[in-house]
């Protein structure tokens, strides 16, 4: 099984996380101000990044738990 894992948002800018505001749902086309250095980060390019990394992610785990299953594996 695919572990669950954490991608943290990070300022575009400044590179530190985002603190959204978290009773805020945010949607295409939102900017989040960064809290660091106040600039305002596009959503929808933070979320192509998050897909990035998920899927860079995704794929790893999925490689080691395909190695497991042939380590299991008695022939
Ligand atoms: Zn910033």
């Amino acid at each position: 099984m695919i572990k669950d894992f954490k991608i943290e948002l990070k300022c575009l800018f400044c590179d530190s996380v985002l603190q959204g505001d978290t009773e805020k749902e945010y949607l295409s086309g939102d900017l989040i101000k960064c809290q660091n250095c106040n600039e305002e980060n596009d959503y929808d390019s933070l979320i192509t990044i998050v897909k990035e990394k998920a899927e860079v992610i995704a794929k790893k785990q999925a490689e080691e738990e395909i190695k497991k299953m042939f380590k299991n594996l008695k022939l």
